[in-house]
């Protein structure tokens, strides 16, 4: 029999590390909420008739978010067979909350009490049999992340599934309450099925106004309510949210031993220094300089040399050349395959080392917890501008694609404030644009130790910048939610894991080569090859006669003023917007990648020579900071859902791109002796006009406190 067994569970328990194990599928396992914006399907590995369903981690079945609205209408309106409740071992006071209410669904639902590893090593003890028999349904110890005890919960939610009895609920509220919630039952209409009822007379106890809009008809209960109220001297909702709680502390008194409750454990002491006041910043900060320094310019060059110069240089090019020469291939089609195809591909190819090195770190910091931390020390400078920390998590998300990172702002209730996030997520760069960081890095400054670290923290600026400034418009304006978030416990990366993450990520960027990168590589040679001599259409001698000089040359004079305003700069980040790698590649044809490397002259020689260090710079800010990949903008439109909003988006990262690049080059030259001049004027007037707008008193609003939170 074909059965449906959905994993339900606070966020950051493990249910994907669980999914990916049982399923075999490669889901992106994150330390944060909002890394599983959608529900994943998956069959079970060897049991194929049961389908496995990851949803969003939801702390209550009372959701906010609108990825809590996704777990929860699944489990209400799907009725997946059975649920695999994962419950965090190391924080069972607060996972157990949502347990309460899923043994209310009427669904068979197993336990499955996960980071055991961790519970044990603590010395701490959990009698889960016990556990089990006050909840009334079976409790599993496990550890996803090592793979102990999934087969045996698998097992038992596929026995449940297929069973098809709902657990009935053991909990039972005070008698007055009770009686309360009998009365409304009995006024609930037939459409509701039997096992269902406890649910949904709660939640009308409750006054749940989506669920009672989910109703047919809807019995008049307020008497029934009231009634209670006045006698409890409470409202409906905290009567029952403060039962529940007693009832956890009643079963957590039970079952659960904690060895030493006073002495902080090892991961308690790394974050008095990692998330300290005064320490939290530099330490990050030397953290992601090293990340971006041993990726793209220590390990990662030494990888990608070889790459470009031998693979791409030296093997690659001779062979296929002496090939189409071999079979009598036409000069023309020569030129495609050699200039064009392995000129850009294999330029953009070249990178991908890099990029691997760069992915592998980033899985280690966000596996062990590190990443975690990272958005709650963000959350104190924000929460100083009016944003919460929760909006720095899209942007760790999109450091690997900003696609993702994106739809992770799907967690942030404040529509204002999601919509901001959204703006300002793809100024972090994502891996999509490592190649540009490292060509610029590596060709125009030789591996100088600052260039791709800093192309990091200007994209934290970018945010934090636009953040200020936009948070000060009427637009924008609002006080911060509340920010609470577990942090997991520091553990030791399993080193699956992070390959898993880092092969994931990286793999794409190898399919998006032979793809997408591929095709617009065909186009780029194509229409720079080709041209109109003498009123005639052919092939051109010189590339500055052919179509995409003409068509570079329209609006090259745009980028003057930044410092590179040559056709093909210009065209090259036209086509960036297809796919930022597609910059490199489109460079890769323009100045003979393949050419240059096969004489053995220096790689990107030709390059280096059409730009100065500071020009160089300036475009790698505007590549960075500038509208998105069209991947990316298609997303920002769906997530901000309003054309009106998705222009200003577009318009406000390329203006503020630009004002950037234009300050760099123009201050830059002043810098270096090149005397005053009107861009220095205007630079000098946009940095004073950058100052203003950071200062200027940013009106508070009076209502409403916020506090944040440590959980975990
Ligand atoms: P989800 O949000 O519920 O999908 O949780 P994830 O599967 O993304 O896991 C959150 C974090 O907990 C990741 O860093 C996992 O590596 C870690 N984790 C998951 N299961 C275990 C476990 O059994 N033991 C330990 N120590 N860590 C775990
Ligand atoms: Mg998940």
């Amino acid at each position: 029999m074909h059965v449906k067994i959905a994993l339900a569970g606070n966020p950051n328990s493990g249910k994907t590390t669980l999914f990916n194990s049982l399923t075999g599928s490669n889901q992106y396992v994150g330390n944060w909420p909002g890394v599983t914006v959608e529900k994943k399907e998956g069959r079970l590995k060897n049991k194929k008739e049961a389908m496995l369903i990851d949803l969003p981690g939801i702390y209550s079945l009372s959701p906010y978010t609108l990825e809590e609205v996704v777990a929860r209408n699944y489990l209400l309106t799907e009725r997946p067979d059975a649920i695999i409740n994962i419950v965090d071992g190391t924080n069972l006071e607060r996972n157990l909350y949502l347990t309460t209410q899923l043994l209310e669904l009427g669904i068979p639902v197993v336990i499955a009490v996960n980071m055991m590893d961790v519970v044990n090593k603590r010395g701490d003890q959990i009698d889960l049999a016990r556990l089990g028999k006050e909840l009334g349904c079976e409790v599993v110890g496990i550890s996803a992340l090592r793979g102990k005890g999934i087969i045996e919960v698998a097992q038992r939610a596929v026995t449940l599934a297929q069973t098809g009895k709902g657990t009935p609920c053991a909990h039972r509220f005070d008698a007055k309450v009770e009686a309360a919630l009998a009365a409304i039952g009995a006024k609930l209409k037939p459409e509701i099925p039997q096992e269902q009822k406890r649910f949904y007379t709660i939640k009308l106890f409750e006054r749940d106004e989506k669920i009672v809009g989910q109703l047919k008809t809807i019995p008049n209960v307020e008497p029934i309510i009231a009634e209670v109220e006045t006698e409890l001297d409470d409202d409906s909702e905290s009567i029952i949210t403060s039962a529940r709680y007693t009832y956890i502390a009643s079963l957590i008194k039970d079952s659960q031993r904690k060895k030493n409750k006073e002495k902080l454990t090892t991961s308690d002491q790394i974050d008095q220094i990692v998330t300290n006041r005064w320490l939290a910043l530099p330490i990050f900060a030397v953290v992601m300089f090293l990340v971006y320094y041993v990726s793209v310019t220590t390990v990662g060059t030494f990888l990608t040399d070889w790459t470009n110069e031998v693979l791409f240089g030296e093997i690659i090019p001779p062979a296929v050349e002496n090939f189409l020469v071999s079979i009598n291939c036409a000069p023309w089609l020569q030129g495609l395959i050699l200039d064009g195809i392995i000129g850009g591909v294999g330029a953009v190819l070249g990178f991908v080392p890099q990029m691997f090195v760069l992915f592998f770190f980033l899985a280690f910091l966000e596996d062990s917890g590190y990443m975690a931390r990272i958005a709650f020390i963000m959350d104190r400078i924000f929460r100083k501008f009016g944003l919460s920390g929760k909006s720095f998590i899209p942007i760790l998300i999109g450091t690997g694609c900003g696609v993702p990172g994106i739809m992770a702002s799907r967690t942030i209730e404040n529509e204002r404030d999601r919509r901001m996030t959204i703006i300002t997520t793809t100024f972090i760069p994502c891996g999509a644009k490592l190649p540009i960081i490292a060509l610029i890095a590596g060709a125009l400054f030789g591996g100088t130790w600052w260039v791709a670290p800093s192309a990091y923290f200007l994209g934290i600026a970018a945010i934090i910048v636009s953040g200020i400034i936009l948070k000060k418009t009427k637009m924008f304006a609002g006080n911060p939610a509340p920010f609470v978030m577990e942090l997991p416990a520091y553990h030791w990366p399993a080193l699956t894991n992070v390959f898993r993450s880092m092969w994931e990520r990286g793999s794409s960027f190898i399919k998006k080569a032979g793809t997408i990168i591929l095709l617009s590589s065909i186009f780029v040679w194509f229409t720079s090859n080709f041209g109109v001599v003498e009123g005639k259409f052919s092939l051109v001698e010189d590339l500055s006669d052919g179509f995409l000089a003409v068509l570079g040359n329209v609006f090259a004079w745009l980028f003057k003023p930044l410092g590179w305003g040559t056709w093909q700069a210009a065209v090259a980040t036209l086509t960036g917007l297809v796919a930022k790698e597609n910059v490199v590649g489109t460079f890769g044809i323009l100045y003979g990648f393949a050419e240059v490397a096969e004489d053995g002259v220096e790689i990107w020689g030709t390059l280096a020579n059409s730009f100065t260090p500071l020009s160089a710079y300036s475009f790698l800010v505007f590549n960075l900071l500038c509208a998105p990949c069209f991947a990316a903008i298609g997303a920002i439109k769906r997530e901000i859902n309003n054309a009106k909003w998705t222009w200003f988006a577009l318009l406000y990262q390329t203006g503020f791109a630009y004002a950037v690049s234009f300050g760099v080059y123009q201050l830059g030259n002043l810098f270096a002796g090149h005397g005053f001049s009107t861009g220095t004027a205007i630079a000098t007037l946009l940095v004073v006009l950058l100052l203003y707008l950071l200062f200027k008193p940013y009106k508070k609003s009076t209502h409403s406190k916020t506090v944040t939170t440590f959980v975990g």
